[in-house]
Parts: structure tokens; sequence; C-alpha cells
């Protein structure tokens, strides 16, 4: 069954998400909808609830890591082709999980990676004062 969620609402339009209690419903619901409105619907699994919602689909954003820069974690970032796919990665993250995202180009011309700090080489240059 599906059902408004209590928690979980869209970013752009403040609506409460529909949520799935399993993917195979999620599927459905998609399978449903895509067909009714030529959609493009895949379900995911809400970091937040851990219900199933579904969004728009698309959502390959090929990506490889990066073997020079690392995140505030340590890991290797993951480098995007092109601004376009790092944008979407950074719009999907934020419609998810509310988080935003800069897109910068890598310093090693490897892509584009995403930063949670918005200003990362003013902060750069700051440093060499
Ligand atoms: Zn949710
Ligand atoms: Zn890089």
């Amino acid at each position: 069954m599906s059902q408004k969620s209590q928690t979980c609402f869209g970013t752009k339009s403040a609506k409460p998400l529909t949520e799935y209690d399993s993917k195979q419903e999620a599927q459905q619901g998609a399978n449903h909808a895509n067909k009714m409105y030529q959609q493009n619907l895949v379900p995911y699994q809400c970091d937040k609830c851990g219900q199933w919602h579904l969004a728009l689909g698309n959502r390959q954003t090929p990506s490889k890591p990066c073997h020079r820069c690392t995140g505030t974690d340590g890991k290797f970032k993951e480098a995007y082709q092109s601004r376009e796919d790092a944008q979407k990665r950074a719009n999907i993250l934020q419609e998810e999980q509310g988080v935003t995202l800069g897109v910068y180009a890598c310093e090693h011309g490897n892509g584009w990676h995403l930063t949670k700090e918005t200003t990362p080489f003013n902060k750069k240059k700051r440093a060499f004062k």
C-alpha cells in the first residue's frame, strides 16, 4: 500500500512524498505513473524514514573516483564527466537529503566535483596569506 509520508516532503513542491513499504510496491507505483504520465520515475529507499519513495529517473550520473582529490572524510572524491552531470547529482542529493552542494572543476582536470563548502577556492587563497 502507498500512503502520504508524515516525515518527508518534496523540497520544491513541499508536498508530502508518497511512501511505499517495499521496493516492489514502489516499482509498481512507478510503472503505473510512468505509463499514465509518461514520466521516468524510479524507486529509492529514503535515508530519513527507511520507506520507499519515487524520484524522477535518469539518475545515472556517470562518475569515477578522482585519484588526486580527497573529501573531508579522506576518501577520493567522485569526479563527474560534465558540469551538467555533477549538477544533476547535486540536485538529486538536495532533493533527497536536503544538503546544498556546490559544483567545481577538478584542479587536476579530472572532471567536476561536488563540495559542501560553497567557496572552496576562497578558503585556499586565504591560507596562502
Ligand atoms: Zn522518507
Ligand atoms: Zn579531482
